[in-house]
């Protein structure tokens, strides 16, 4: 058992089995609020275990322990038109709704997930047109998401960069499937890639090969 003791007077506030797990602690056990029989607190059980004195900033700001770490940003994009060329468009809140129900199927399994921020967007690019007069370029535009954040110190900072990898991936992969997609594109850290749908094609795929070639020469 570990014991936590009031800052201010020191006095005994409870008694807690240690915390072994490498999930978010609330998600094992809530925050408690605590108050000292001598009239100090309420203290959250955080605030206890670092028992330090803790600067304010402007109307009584505070750093939150445990808060501060190495950014470990990432960014999941995912098309909002499904299929290739004038497939159905998808709404925003249909990718989000899917990325809730991802967070809360982990949290049901007390699993670690992550959190972001949903941003619409809009992809551009140019590609090839072969016809019987030539080659011509033209542009594609099309709407996407980006369900970007950071591993979350706070809550998830025993996750490894490879445990981090692993749950983009299967979040990437709920969120392409939620919107049709046949590619969907990550990033984390310095590193980025793309997750295709099995036993899929995509029209860029041969042109890629094509600019490729036509780069060497
Ligand atoms: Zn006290």
């Amino acid at each position: 058992m570990e014991e936590y003791f009031c800052p201010k007077c020191k006095e005994k506030l409870l008694e807690l089995p240690p915390y072994e797990g490498k999930f978010p602690s609330w998600l094992v056990a809530p925050p408690l609020n605590y108050e000292c029989p001598h009239g100090h607190g309420p203290f959250w059980k955080f605030e206890v275990l670092q028992e330090k004195d803790f600067r304010c900033f402007g109307e009584g700001y505070r750093e939150v322990p445990g808060s501060a770490g190495q950014v470990r940003e990432f960014v999941i994009t995912v098309g909002l038109v499904s299929g290739y060329e004038g497939g159905e468009p998808v709404s925003t809140g249909k990718v989000g709704d899917a990325a809730c129900e991802w967070m809360i199927k982990k949290a049901r399994d007390k699993k670690p997930f992550l959190t972001g921020v949903l941003s619409p967007g809009e992809v551009l690019y140019s590609f090839p047109i072969t016809s019987d007069s030539g080659e011509s370029w033209t542009v594609g535009r099309e709407p996407v998401v980006k369900f970007s954040g950071e591993v979350v110190p706070l809550y998830n900072s025993s996750l490894t960069d490879g445990e981090v990898i692993e749950l983009l991936n299967d979040l990437a992969a709920t969120l392409g499937e939620a919107a049709g997609q046949v590619r969907v594109y990550l990033r984390y850290l310095d590193k980025v890639w793309i997750l295709q749908k099995k036993g899929s094609k995509t029209p860029q795929e041969d042109m890629t090969r094509a600019s490729l070639s036509y780069e060497k020469e």
